[in-house]
């Protein structure tokens, strides 16, 4: 059997902090991250794709637009910095089940975001890479098993 895989890559900027970090990556700080999500199939729809790649783009981007792009990405229970930062600039903050590392946020794309954005395409997102830089990025893949957390 063949397995293809079709990847899109997506790019967004976004601050955040890890409570709890040993070094300075407890200070506010920012990142461009890049996400490449990837979506396979063993066979291709009549047109000979995977998945359009303006599909990912209009829904995983346009999800990435909406939420996280230009925010603050912060551990749900960071909730006193998060106020503070919307008294004075009146943003909104996008709260995170967990500590916003590169590996919790791909873990959230992967299992909550997109099963939702995809759930009417059949197809799920396989496998998600995140770069916090261009040098580190952590790689999820969806289990076979089918037990996403
Ligand atoms: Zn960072």
């Amino acid at each position: 059997m063949t397995t293809l895989t079709c990847t899109r890559r997506l790019e967004f900027d976004a601050a955040h902090r890890l409570m709890q970090h040993e070094g300075k990556c407890k200070n506010l700080h920012g990142h461009r991250y890049v996400v490449e999500a990837s979506f396979s199939a063993d066979t291709l729809d009549s047109v000979g794709r995977v998945i359009d790649f303006g599909v990912i783009r209009e829904r995983l981007g346009a999800w990435l637009d909406d939420n996280w792009d230009h925010t603050t990405i912060l551990y749900e229970k960071d909730r006193a910095l998060g106020a503070a930062i919307s008294d004075k600039t009146g943003q909104t903050i996008f709260y995170l089940p967990e500590n916003p590392s590169a590996e919790n946020m791909a873990l959230y794309l992967l299992n909550t975001v997109c099963p939702k954005l995809f759930s009417d395409t059949g197809l799920a997102c396989t496998s998600l890479r995140l770069y916090e830089t261009p040098n580190c990025f952590v790689d999820v893949t969806a289990s076979l098993s089918g037990s996403a957390a």
